[in-house]
């Protein structure tokens, strides 16, 4: 490999300098900062792009640990160290900083490692065989022919890159023409009038659905223009600045190095990795790198990517993105953020149903971006466990499966006030149903710590008979061990649809008029009934009578 690298003198601070102060100091490009904290130890480095970057933002009082990076492709040296002595470990390939004299004070200058290194060129050819089914591959060769045509470098790019690596099939198909997708679509339309009919364009992004028709199959294909991208303040949607711009421009705003990568789809090179950050190694190497330190003030649903991505790919993040993320939870400025993206992503990784989710969640103290004021006791750590059992024991009660997520929500939020909560539906775009859920998960909890008890199955019924089943499964969560839990498995096999087999009819044959002391009588049999004082229509039948002459 070889090493490009850039000499930056180094301007120390303190952990806790602002942005401000420090984009002061780092007023030339020679500079870079390197961040200490209290006890003089050192934490990483900024660069002026990065300082630059965030200032935009209206958060120059924040700290500079926001943006600090601690790992990187990074040697750190003083004037004493020989040159020969750094191109030597420069030559070979550095991960993380290597401080040349134990990282003191006399460390002054940085060599930064140009991300340009080259690598080799690897070509995806078998993964692309024993993943792609035959007729996706088909379709990907009639792009790469109308695309060749026209001179026009087309990719998959992103997750379906990630899974063909990984040998795991993706659902969604997304090609990106560098250039425009829209002119794309159309250029295939008219190639193959038979087989490709665009379904919808997206003028604003430049982006077109299109379905192919290949050997009796349905393809659906998602084609996007390369776009540059920037936010306005952290966690903003991002504005487009340019379509149709340099693949490396379209790479750079996603959100971590696995998700990074590129495979050409044009024939002379196709399958041909593009890996502009190390996706690649990273991905071998089980490692969730965001790339850049401001990608999280960017986006901080990436936090929850990052989880997510982990859990699912069995990856852990790098002392850097780490770092990161724990600062600008720190910082205040992830707290109780609202969006449809955050709730996208609480769903995709809660939908997960795993213990481990919950647990990551709540020691990485990713609740921040919902509500910072939950209370973290021993009980809610060890609540994962308790709830992948129990979900996954209950899954054919719950209304859908992909109301998960909801049911590991409450668990988090169910101590909250009834403002609180609704104030968190409204943030996170919940719809009417999905804040019904959440709300009647944290009132059945306030309501079943008051009771006592019940005296009758009868009671159980009309207790837990509003609630809808994902509140009770969250409640047989947190209240596992107790007397509760028998109740409301109770209410679920069998009381919840208990049913009565005369009706109205059985009343009128028996001379009895039509008018709501009907109903009188038929919730009385009922209620004998789930009380299992009746168990045969004739012992309902005979029930009539008692209730007519009066008894309860
Ligand atoms: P999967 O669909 O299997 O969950 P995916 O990586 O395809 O994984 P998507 O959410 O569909 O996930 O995103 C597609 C691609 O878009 C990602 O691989 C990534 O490159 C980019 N991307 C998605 N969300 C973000 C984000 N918040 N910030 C930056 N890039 C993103």
């Amino acid at each position: 490999m070889q090493a490009f690298y850039e000499i930056k003198n180094v301007i120390w601070v303190s952990d806790s300098s602002s942005l401000e102060e420090c984009s002061i100091l780092l007023a030339s490009f020679d500079f870079c900062l390197g961040v200490k904290d209290a006890d003089n130890n050192i934490l990483g480095y900024v660069l002026k792009p990065d300082s630059d970057r965030v200032l935009k933002f209206d958060i120059k009082d924040k700290c500079i640990r926001l943006i600090t990076s601690c790992t990187s492709k990074i040697v750190a040296f003083d004037d004493l160290s020989t040159q020969k002595h750094l191109n030597k470990i420069l030559g070979s390939k550095v991960k993380e900083v290597v401080w040349l004299d134990d990282g003191n004070d006399s460390i002054d200058k940085l060599a930064i490692l140009s991300k340009k290194n080259k690598l080799e060129d690897i070509y995806l050819i078998e993964e692309f065989k024993q993943v792609v089914e035959n007729p996706v591959q088909n379709l990907f060769k009639k792009c790469s022919k109308v695309a060749d045509a026209n001179n026009i470098p087309i990719f998959l790019i992103g997750g379906i890159v990630r899974d063909l690596i990984i040998g795991r099939k993706s659902f969604d198909i997304d090609i990106t023409v560098q250039g425009n997708a829209i002119d794309f679509a159309h250029l295939l339309m008219v190639q193959y009038p038979d087989t490709c009919i665009i379904n919808s364009l997206h003028e604003d992004f430049e982006t077109a659905k299109v379905t192919f028709l290949i050997d009796d199959n349905e393809i659906k294909v998602d084609f996007a223009s390369t776009r540059k991208e920037a936010y306005d303040y952290p966690a903003a949607l991002p504005r487009i600045i340019e379509i149709g711009c340099e693949l490396y421009d379209d790479v750079i705003r996603r959100d971590f190095t696995i998700n990074s990568m590129a495979m050409s789809l044009n024939e002379e090179t196709f399958c041909k990795l593009i890996d502009y950050l190390g996706g690649y190694q990273d991905l071998n190497a089980k490692v969730i790198r965001v790339l850049h330190p401001v990608s999280y003030v960017d986006d901080p649903t990436r936090v929850i990517r990052a989880l997510k991505f982990g859990m699912r790919f069995d990856c852990e993040s790098d002392k850097s993105t780490n770092f990161l993320e724990k600062s600008c939870l720190d910082s205040g400025l992830f707290d109780g953020l609202c969006g449809k993206r955050i709730k996208s992503e609480l769903k995709q990784t809660f939908n997960l149903n795993r213990a481990s989710v919950f647990t990551n969640f709540v020691e990485r103290r990713l609740y921040y971006l919902i509500e910072k004021n939950i209370i973290i006791d021993e009980v809610l750590n060890n609540l994962g466990e308790e709830a992948e059992i129990c979900i996954n024991d209950h899954l054919n009660y719950l209304e859908k499966i992909d109301n998960i997520w909801l049911i590991y929500l409450s668990l988090l939020i169910i101590d909250l006030d009834k403002a609180r909560i609704a104030d968190i539906a409204n943030r996170l775009y919940l719809s009417v149903k999905e804040s019904k859920i959440i709300l009647q998960s944290c009132e059945l909890w306030h309501k079943l710590q008051d009771l006592r008890g019940f005296e009758s199955n009868f009671e159980i019924y009309e207790f837990l008979g509003g609630y809808c089943n994902e509140a009770l499964v969250v409640n047989l969560i947190k209240f596992k061990g107790s007397n509760v839990v028998g109740c409301i498995e109770l209410f679920l096999t069998e009381l919840k649809n208990a049913k009565i087999s005369v009706n109205g009819n059985d009343l009128i044959r028996l001379g009895l008029k039509p008018g709501p002391e009907f109903s009188r009588i038929l919730r009385g049999i009922l209620k004998a009934k789930i009380n299992n004082k009746l168990k045969t229509k004739e012992d309902e039948l005979d029930y009539i009578n008692i209730l007519i002459n009066g008894e309860k």
